[in-house]
């Protein structure tokens, strides 16, 4: 039950009923992909059921469903004002979860997952954190490229927390040292966030490059790289 609603559907009431005793009235917000309301008189009480959409609609707004629900359950005219109102607020938020909808399933179809054919992203992320990070960075999202992508091999994506890895690293011809090595380097983007130097975005730092020499196989790493 949701407090504030319940006193401006108990005012509709007394202004549609004058006289009648008021019933016990109950608010509940349900997620629905539409403005879906419901009313019911069950033992003398009053159900209203309202999509989650509702639940920070302006008063006015709440008022206008509240007269609008309460006049139908008990078959009064609908006032034209509270009917405006009421279908003003219903096709912007319509407008808006569908929108949030659509971009929802538009994200979703950018977004692979960790899961590749030969490797694992989360399991290469686990083990390189444990050996080189004391098991202290945060997994961020992980995720193989849409595309073999040759020139953005790997990327962190700062804003969204993800790494990104070249699906040319999924290959049983790709050695586990050079999608290590892509990825403890993007790690370090995550250990050694971008720090400005006067207007300068310094990206990899000098401790950054220090570290990132550290890792043991570098040269064929690189070596590797180079010839995709
Ligand atoms: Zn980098």
């Amino acid at each position: 039950m949701t407090p504030d609603f319940v006193p401006i559907f108990e005012e509709e009431y007394r202004a549609l009923r004058p006289r009648a005793p008021m019933p016990p009235i109950a608010v509940r917000f349900r997620r629905f992909t539409s403005l879906n309301t419901t009313i019911r008189l069950r033992e003398g009480r009053i159900l209203v059921s309202l999509s989650d959409l509702l639940e920070g609609a302006p008063e006015s707004v709440v008022r206008a469903i509240a007269h609008i629900l309460l006049a139908k359950l008990y078959k009064k005219p609908i006032d034209a004002a509270h009917n405006l109102r009421y279908k003003r607020f219903a096709s912007s938020a319509a407008v808006t979860r569908q929108t949030e909808l659509i971009r929802r399933a538009r994200g979703n179809k950018r977004c692979f997952g960790p899961e590749g054919r030969y490797y694992h992203l989360e399991e290469v992320f686990d083990s390189l954190n444990m050996r080189f990070f004391g098991g202290l960075l945060g997994r961020p999202e992980l995720t193989w490229s849409e595309h073999h992508a040759k020139r953005a091999l790997g990327h962190y994506d700062a804003a969204h927390n993800t790494i990104v890895v070249s699906r040319v690293f999924d290959r049983p011809s790709s050695p586990r040292y050079a999608i290590e090595y892509l990825l403890y380097h993007e790690m370090l983007h995550l250990k050694h966030p971008v720090r400005m130097r006067g207007l300068r975005r310094c990206v990899h730092s000098t401790e950054f490059k220090a570290e990132d020499a550290r890792f043991p196989h570098l040269a064929e790493a690189l070596t590797f790289i180079r010839r995709l």
